[in-house]
């Protein structure tokens, strides 16, 4: 009995305790389908618009009256139908954002009936209730809702038209690095549009790389401190670009930093500016540097010269000038810098400079002349100088260059050599030019033969020749040509002498004597005929004589018989005076006392 009473009881007892949680569940049921009921019950007398959402099914799972009103919504019986579809997909999207807060306060949900809209205010709380999430939503009429929201979205539209009228790259997002907002140059640098990225995460479009760039700097602006910093990107045409962000915290009306503010400029171009003034910079530094050192270079060459050097422009003014140069004007280089050549130089000095300034100037060419200078402390110093024309390319300045040689030395010594060998001329019986008999000779000769011719009561003829206007054939075809013409007149009047006897020679600088002995008048004006033929058939040529196109000589002739009591300088002062009537007559010719005329 006992082993068949133990599993009946055993299983009456099971079957107490199944029916107990039996009543004690159907009663938890009843308890909650009440709380329900009561709810729905309280939902639909309440007079705002009231219904639940099935969060995850996205369906309606109750509506009151007040709500079905608002909405166009109802009820078939087993679901509930929306007039639009896309209602309900508009709560559905409102709703999502604040899953996670599982609060809504108050946010706008505009729908369209047709011609007819109408504005809700929107409340909602998520509750989980036997397992699932639901949306308790409170809906009420905003009577002006409409043009409200109206004119948030022409305020929304114009913010967003300012915002993409700014070509700077702005963005901001919220502290959980959500976008909140961002200008059509930012999307589009992106390569994308500004609605397509509102909402999104800045690490579902952003590289990497860019991702850590925009955070680098967050936790500092987030506890309210903007801050700028400057980084090279890569644009989607693979361009990179140089972008300096600006960010800033974004606070809400409590003060409280909501999120990040960013504003970037492409400074790309400024940077490259920037980079080649830097380059030019560098360069010009180094230019000017080379310039400064070769100026450097110029000045203390300019300087350490012992030779004079400076310059004038083409007005007369000094522009710059080394000491010695200035000192031989009798000014320091500062004080004659900027002088006019009429303040320093004499009337004469002026005259000689300016005529040898324009001849530069215009021919190009330089000039060479050597000038002895009296310093104020009483020296003299004779200077070698040329002069020569200087034009500057770059200031167009055009100007004298003087290049001065101190030359008293080498003058000195010319001096000292001419001073010696006049010496070994006085001392020696030939001209050293002419090789012909100097004077020294003929004067010794002279008086040699005036006193024989006068014992032997003999003829004496004496011709003294002088070429015509040699000073100009000297100064038009220079000292050494008329020198060499010296040379060749000496040859042919020593050729027109026929006797070993006769004696020619240099009486001048540009005279000769022909001492003829035993002679007499009639011979010696043979002889300066032949003097005169053999000059005109040499034609040597003399284009600035007064007597013809070929040089040529004027003779006086004199005759005499030496007396007792006569110098023999007497026959020199009668040819003497012949010569000087030959010139008188119009030169190369000759002239004999006595004679009316000569040939
Ligand atoms: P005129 O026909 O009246 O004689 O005129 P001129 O120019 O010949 O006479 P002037 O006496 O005025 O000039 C003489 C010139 O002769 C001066 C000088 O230039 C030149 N002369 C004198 N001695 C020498 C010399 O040794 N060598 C050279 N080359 N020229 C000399
Ligand atoms: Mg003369
Ligand atoms: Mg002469």
């Amino acid at each position: 009995m006992q082993g068949s009473f133990y599993p009946a009881a055993w299983m009456q007892a099971s079957i107490a305790l199944l029916s107990l949680l039996l009543v004690v569940v159907t009663i938890l049921w009843a308890l909650a389908a009440r709380k329900v009921r009561a709810k729905r019950l309280a939902m639909q007398k309440s007079p705002a618009g009231q219904m639940t959402l099935d969060s995850e099914a996205k369906q309606v799972l109750f509506a009151n009256p007040r709500f079905c009103e608002l909405v166009q919504l109802s009820n078939s019986g087993k679901s509930w139908q929306f007039s639009s579809h896309e209602h309900l997909n508009q709560l559905i999207a409102l709703l999502e954002p604040y899953q996670k807060q599982a609060r809504v306060e108050g946010i706008h949900w505009k729908l369209e009936f047709g011609e007819h809209a109408r504005v809700l205010l929107i409340y909602a709380n998520l509750e989980v209730v036997r397992g699932r999430e639901l949306w308790y939503v409170n809906a009420y009429e905003n009577a002006q809702g409409y043009s409200y929201l109206n004119r948030i979205e022409q305020e929304q539209a114009l913010f967003a038209n300012v915002l993409n009228s700014i070509p700077e790259f702005i963005y901001f997002k919220d502290a959980e690095e959500r976008l909140l907002g961002c200008n059509q140059a930012w999307a589009g640098f992106h390569g994308l549009k500004p609605n397509e990225l509102t909402g999104k995460r800045l690490s579902d479009f952003l590289t990497r790389r860019e991702l850590s760039l925009s955070q680098a700097y967050d936790s500092e602006v987030l506890a309210g401190k903007p801050c700028q910093h400057t980084e090279w990107f890569s644009a989607p045409d693979s361009r990179q670009i140089l972008l300096q962000h600006n960010v800033y915290p974004l606070k809400n009306q409590q003060d409280e930093v909501t999120g990040v503010l960013n504003v970037s400029y492409d400074v790309t171009k400024w940077h490259e500016l920037n980079r080649q003034l830097e380059q030019e910079n560098q360069n010009r530094l180094s230019s000017e540097k080379e310039l400064g050192r070769q100026n450097n270079l110029i000045r203390t060459v300019f300087n350490s010269t012992p030779d004079p050097l400076g310059f004038i422009d083409d007005k007369g003014n000094f522009v710059g000038g080394n000491e010695p140069f200035a000192k031989m004007f009798g000014y320091t280089s500062d004080a004659l810098l900027g002088k006019h050549l009429t303040e320093v130089l004499s009337a004469e000095q002026l005259e000689q400079h300016q005529v040898q300034n324009s001849q530069i100037l215009e021919t190009g060419k330089p000039l060479r002349y050597e000038e002895l200078v009296y310093l104020d402390d009483g020296h003299q110093i004779w200077y070698e100088v040329i002069k020569g024309p200087y034009f500057d390319d770059v200031s167009g300045e055009r100007g004298i260059i003087f290049i001065t040689r101190d030359v008293t030395e080498r003058k000195a010594t010319e001096q000292q050599l001419a001073d010696a060998i006049m010496q070994l001329q006085e001392l020696s019986f030939i001209d050293s030019l002419t090789q012909v008999a100097n004077r020294r000779s003929f004067d010794e000769k002279l008086q040699q033969l005036w006193l024989t011719h006068r014992r032997e009561g003999l003829e004496l003829s004496l011709l003294l020749l002088d070429i015509d206007s040699f000073k100009q054939y000297n100064d038009n075809y220079g000292h050494q040509q008329g020198d060499e013409a010296l040379r060749q007149v000496a040859k042919l009047t020593s050729r027109s002498v026929k006797r070993g006897s006769d004696l020619v020679a240099r009486y001048g600088g540009e005279e000769f004597a022909i001492l003829l002995p035993n002679t007499s008048n009639e011979g010696a004006k043979l002889v300066a005929e032949n003097v005169l033929k053999n000059m005109t058939e040499a034609q040597i040529p003399h284009e600035y004589s007064e007597a013809g196109e070929y040089i040529s000589v004027s003779i006086g002739v004199a005759t005499v018989v030496p007396q007792q009591g006569v110098d023999y300088g007497e026959l020199v002062r009668i040819a003497d005076l012949q010569l000087y009537r030959a010139k008188h007559q119009g030169k190369a010719r000759y002239c004999c006392a006595g004679d009316s005329a000569s040939a």
